[in-house]
């Protein structure tokens, strides 16, 4: 199917505009061999350069579009940074439009020097295991660092289910974890603009929940042992991902859960043997956060005043990483208003709080589907389960629940 973009952009009754830069996005089985009518669709003309890496190139069910130039990157060692995606551009000779048949790592190759270059791309996602194909957010690793940042979207997304339905079962998982995580970044979201009053879209945060019923539907079926509905779960990928672009950054998709995957990513002291891929490492951080929050929903907070974070826990949790963390939280967003505010809303935090599963629900889920939903299935020792999430919440000046435990006293020792 195609996702009626213009269903979604445009003037919205919270008072911003959401303009979306994807044109067009097809969900289909064989789309790639339209490939050249969507272009013409979306006014996609001129040179193309379209970007493979060498897995991505010789996937069965491949259809290679016309090009001006190929380039094939070597995908053993590929990753996002910045210096590796930098040196590619020469190669690209000169394009007016980039294609890039691939994963997430594939977009940013294409997403940074489009933006670098002033020039639209295109997306050719090869499997649905996280929802960045459809944003506008560049994760990029900078000296050391994980970093989001806002970059143009593709102008035209074609998913060919032809070749997605042939990705390994554990990328799908992936997939499921990574909207399955909207109980928690939604949850986030909400309560942060009760309590302090940051913005909030009614529209945007439907279309993340939307994405959510759609793949826990998916999810179940699945379960169930019956043929996954690649269509739907592939959908509920971009629908999440156009959230991005309306909001120009991660709020309704990406909350106190998503940091686990930073933190793995990240690889402070005692996370170095941290791993997994992007939805694994969200599905465990949901699980944890799930468990968390329902915790303190039993319990009644008072307010605690403003501290700024330790330095010498900084140091000791963060080692070499620290500068980093100083730098992210130097006006943190605890700051901005009054801790009271959490406390006089508490039972509608509640209600927010009581639309996440237990937490026991999605771990059963995960581990039905095969998928991870431990610590030490993402490489993480169970024993530092007690700090992970305030180890985790550091890492991004992002207001969630998780990090308003720092300004909450719950009569325990924390
Ligand atoms: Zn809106
Ligand atoms: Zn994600």
């Amino acid at each position: 199917m195609i996702l009626d973009c213009e269903r979604y952009a445009g003037p919205c009754e919270c008072g911003r505009e959401h303009p979306l830069e994807t044109k067009m996005v097809v969900v289909d089985y064989g789309c790639l061999n339209d490939f050249d009518k969507y272009m013409d669709a979306c006014g996609l003309t001129g040179k193309r350069t379209v970007l493979y890496d060498t897995n991505t190139y010789s996937l069965p069910g491949m259809v290679h579009v016309r090009a001006d130039k190929e380039l094939v990157l070597e995908a053993q060692g590929l990753h996002s940074e910045k210096n590796m995606i930098e040196s590619i551009i020469p190669q690209l000779e000169s394009p007016d439009v980039i294609i890039t048949v691939g994963s997430g790592t594939l977009m940013d190759f294409a997403r940074y020097p489009a933006h670098k270059l002033g020039i639209p791309f295109v997306a050719i996602p090869t499997l649905a295991s996280s929802d960045g194909f459809t944003a506008n957010i560049c994760s990029v690793v900078i000296d050391g660092q994980k970093k989001s940042i806002p970059m143009e979207a593709p102008t035209l997304v074609l998913a060919d289910l032809n070749i997605i339905s042939g990705a390994p079962m554990f990328l799908n998982v992936s997939g499921v974890a990574d909207i399955l995580s909207k109980y928690i970044s939604l949850t986030d979201w909400k309560i942060a603009a009760l309590v302090s009053g940051e913005y909030y879209c009614e529209r945007v945060a439907g279309m993340a929940q939307e994405a959510l019923d759609l793949m826990v539907k998916c999810a179940e079926g699945m379960r169930r042992g019956e043929k996954p509905d690649f269509e739907g779960m592939t959908m509920a990928q971009m629908i999440s991902g156009l959230t991005m672009q309306m909001l120009r950054n991660s709020r309704a998709a990406s909350g106190a859960e998503h940091l686990i995957a930073h933190l793995v990513e990240m690889k402070p002291p005692r996370f170095e043997n941290a791993h997994g891929i992007h939805g694994e490492c969200v599905g465990v951080g949901t699980i944890l956060c799930a468990e968390e929050y329902h915790r303190l929903a039993g319990l009644t907070p008072k307010a605690k005043p403003f501290a700024p974070l330790n330095p010498d826990w900084v140091r000791e949790k963060f080692g070499a990483l620290s500068d980093g963390i100083f730098k992210e939280n130097e006006n943190d967003v605890l700051a901005a208003f009054d801790a009271q505010n959490i406390v006089d809303h508490w039972d509608e935090i509640r209600e927010i709080i009581a639309t996440i599963p237990p937490a026991e629900e999605i771990a059963r889920l995960y581990k039905d589907l095969g998928g991870k939903y431990r610590l030490s299935d993402i490489g993480i020792d169970e024993s530092l389960k007690p700090e992970v999430l305030d180890i985790s919440a550091a890492i991004r000046n992002r207001l969630t629940l998780a990090r308003m435990r720092r300004v909450l006293d719950f009569g325990e020792e924390r």
